[in-house]
């Protein structure tokens, strides 16, 4: 008996051990507007720490006083020294740099309004994202050039870090890397989804998208056949995958992003890279994080009840979809 009893222990602890996270990403937004203070930004870090990567930054103070509210943030000590809200802290401090997916405003507004009280660090992003950035944002125009490039770069609070795409970056002060996909989102303006890596586990995060069914570039297939191995091999946690509109939406008005009938045929795409053999069990428990959804401000169900209903009735895959809330602390 006391044998079985400590077989069993051990299995349990191997299980524990098994099912330990890689990830957590805090929610500082998750909207796709047009409410701005619930807009792109999460805070991805590695299980253990407390620093984190800003991935996409349309909202961050505000998204932080909201996960501040939730006690998102337990592990970080509240310093009564400093001259800072413990919200500023959080910004200023445990933000170690900005890795963004495109530079419409709705990902980088906040890094833009929050900056003069943002400390030095870097921002991550493929050329035409930092170009954007430095050519018609940090310009001393529309706004100060916090930047370390451009029209005077006297303040250099940002130092820019171009991120070659399908190649693995590390970022050495959070113990991680990155890899960059373009992604199209649409007429030819590239978006990006970035894979990111911890000690061989990896977590996936999609900018805006468009369909590849309406695209001419497959491109979101060439982030599956990426990923796909990954699935197999168990070291993928989760995909963070934007699904802007729900499927009222009308197809030539979803302006370069997803709705749930797109979404489900592109996981259906997955699934069958993953197992050509068994493609309806390939992704089955699979967490798929849903972002970017558009509030339509409309009396009746929000979008996020339709979108959710939605995608729950195409969902023949067993696939765990899971909609955010703005401050949540998630864990992969
Ligand atoms: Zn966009
Ligand atoms: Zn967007």
């Amino acid at each position: 008996m006391i044998r079985w009893l400590i077989s069993l222990f051990f299995l349990f602890s191997s299980f524990s051990l098994y099912s330990d996270t890689a990830f957590k990403v805090i929610v500082l937004g998750c909207g796709g507007g047009p409410l701005e203070n619930n807009l792109s930004g999460y805070l991805f870090a590695t299980k253990d720490s407390e620093d984190f990567i800003a991935v996409d930054a349309g909202t961050l103070l505000s998204g932080i006083f909201r996960a501040q509210a939730r006690n998102s943030f337990q592990r970080i000590p509240n310093d009564p020294s400093s001259e800072f809200d413990p919200e500023a802290t959080i910004l200023r401090n445990q933000i170690k740099g900005y890795l963004i997916s495109h530079p419409h405003l709705d990902h980088i507004g906040a890094l833009v309004i929050n900056s003069p009280i943002d400390t030095k660090k870097p921002i991550f992003g493929t050329s035409f994202t930092i170009d954007s950035i430095r050519d018609h944002l940090f310009n001393w125009k529309i706004w100060p050039n916090f930047g370390s490039e451009g029209k005077k770069p006297r303040l250099n609070q940002y130092q820019y870090q171009r991120l070659k795409m399908l190649q693995r970056t590390p970022i050495p002060e959070l113990g991680i890397s990155v890899e960059a996909f373009p992604l199209s989102h649409p007429d030819g303006y590239q978006s990006t989804a970035f894979l990111i890596e911890y000690k061989d586990q990896y977590i996936l995060y999609f900018g805006d998208t468009s369909p590849d069914a309406l695209e001419p570039k497959k491109r979101i297939r060439a982030v599956w056949e990426r990923v796909a191995p990954l699935i197999r091999a168990n070291k993928l946690s989760a995909i963070f995958l934007e699904c802007s509109y729900s499927d009222r939406q009308k197809v030539n008005e979803l302006y370069g992003h997803l709705d749930p009938m797109y979404m489900m045929e592109e996981l259906q795409q997955l699934a069958s890279l993953v197992d050509p053999i068994k493609p309806k069990t390939s992704l089955s428990g699979f967490k798929v994080v849903v972002t970017h959804i558009q509030n339509t401000l409309l009396k009746q169900a929000s979008a996020r009840d339709f979108i959710e209903f939605e995608l729950n009735k195409l969902n023949d895959l067993g696939i765990n979809f899971f909609l955010p809330e703005q401050g949540q602390k998630l864990e992969f």
